[in-house]
């Protein structure tokens, strides 16, 4: 007899999901640009409804009606079709559960979120990797992936780590692709911070099938990370599933005021959104003027930059400089990416040192 409990085989499978850092290798503390989270903070809302007094002795409402009820008014959505969620991460987790396990593949394109294969191999499914066409999803390529053992098709919308981006064609052509019996999930993190004029369809593809889920998150532009808060919308029957897999309480009490608040605070959105997108375009001609010293970076659409290293400085030793220079950033090798770094959009001052760093290493470097 074992002198311990024994944990199931599946389990050595799942390599734990490692967040960006925010400490130097000997310990300083940095600023981190290497989680995606909004520079601005949240909005002041946000702070007076968390000090606003409330009972922690009490259980949150479980099922947040009041926080689906808001989501539902911005985005016209019925709230009965709206779960919340211990931030998105805990859906995507649910709608891979409900639909795929031991002998199913789970389908993403290369340069997805990292969090995609664990996910397939917390239920025992294969993830399947579809090739990316210059660091962004390929519809052929991903339905040319699917199999019969295809149970869910992930797709992060900006993609996460590169900003990339499908339009609406792009989305409706991958699902028109995929039988009816094959969940989509088009994960919209990153939603918020597309130009206005931009839509990928997957609100209207999710109002419209039953095989169409969506998913968003407050801790991206609304800038509460650490409330863990997200919520996903689909067909009665895939809100169901969800709530039969996600936690009892599972969004707490100062989540859903969090929530609320910052729902409130468009003003507070469009500003992040506006100062990303200026700040990107800054920093995005800045590394283009590196181009000689083999720096580029990958146009992208949210809070971050893929900037490639093909020159004689190398992403590990930029990572290093920047540490030195009091700023973490996202290095993902494990990802197919190691002449890559995955730089989040700071504020102006902090992304003009950043490309200040890089310039004096670039020259450096020769
Ligand atoms: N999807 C994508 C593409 C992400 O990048 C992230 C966070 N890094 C998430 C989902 C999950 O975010 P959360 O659980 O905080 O909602």
């Amino acid at each position: 007899m074992a002198d311990r409990p024994t944990p199931k085989a599946w389990i050595d499978a799942i390599h734990p999901y490692v967040p960006g850092k925010a400490k130097s290798a000997d310990g300083r503390e940095l600023v981190k640009l290497s989680a995606n989270e909004n520079p601005l903070g949240c909005s002041p809302t946000v702070i007076d409804a968390l000090a606003a007094a409330h009972s922690p002795a009490l259980y949150p409402d479980p099922d947040a009606k009041e926080l689906r009820a808001a989501i539902g008014a911005l985005h016209g959505i019925d709230p009965a079709r709206i779960v919340c969620g211990t931030g998105s991460g805990e859906l995507l987790h649910g709608a891979v559960q409900a639909f795929a396990g031991t002998g199913d593949e789970v389908a993403f394109s290369r340069y997805s979120f990292s969090l995609y294969p664990l996910l397939a191999h917390k239920v025992g499914a294969e993830p399947v990797l579809a090739e990316a066409r210059e660091y962004g999803a390929d519809v052929d390529a991903l339905l040319a992936a699917v199999t019969e053992r295809t149970r869910v098709v992930l797709l992060d919308n900006p993609n996460n780590p590169v900003g990339s981006w499908l339009d609406a064609g792009e989305v409706a052509r991958l699902h028109a692709g995929l039988s009816p019996d094959i969940l989509l999930v088009v994960d919209q993190a990153y939603a918020e911070y597309l130009a206005p004029d931009l839509d990928d369809g997957g609100l209207a593809l999710a109002a419209a099938h039953n095989n169409v889920l969506v998913t968003r998150t407050f801790s991206k532009a609304y800038g509460i990370a650490g409330e863990r808060v997200g919520w996903a919308t689909g067909a009665p029957a895939l809100v169901d599933m969800l709530n039969r897999l996600r936690g009892a309480f599972n969004v707490t009490s100062g989540g859903q005021r969090a929530a609320l608040a910052a729902l409130e605070d468009q003003a507070f959105v469009r500003r992040s959104r506006q100062a990303n997108s200026a700040v990107r375009a800054r920093f995005a001609d800045r590394i283009a003027m590196l181009g000689n010293h083999g720096l580029s970076i990958v146009p992208s659409e949210a809070n971050f930059l893929l900037v490639l290293f093909e020159g004689a400085l190398t992403a590990e030793a930029a990572m290093g400089a920047l540490a030195e220079a009091g700023y973490a950033v996202r290095h993902l090798p494990g990802q197919d990416l190691p002449h890559a770094l995955r730089i989040t959009i700071g504020t102006e001052a902090q992304m003009d040192e950043v490309a200040a760093v890089l310039r004096r290493e670039a020259e450096a470097a020769g």
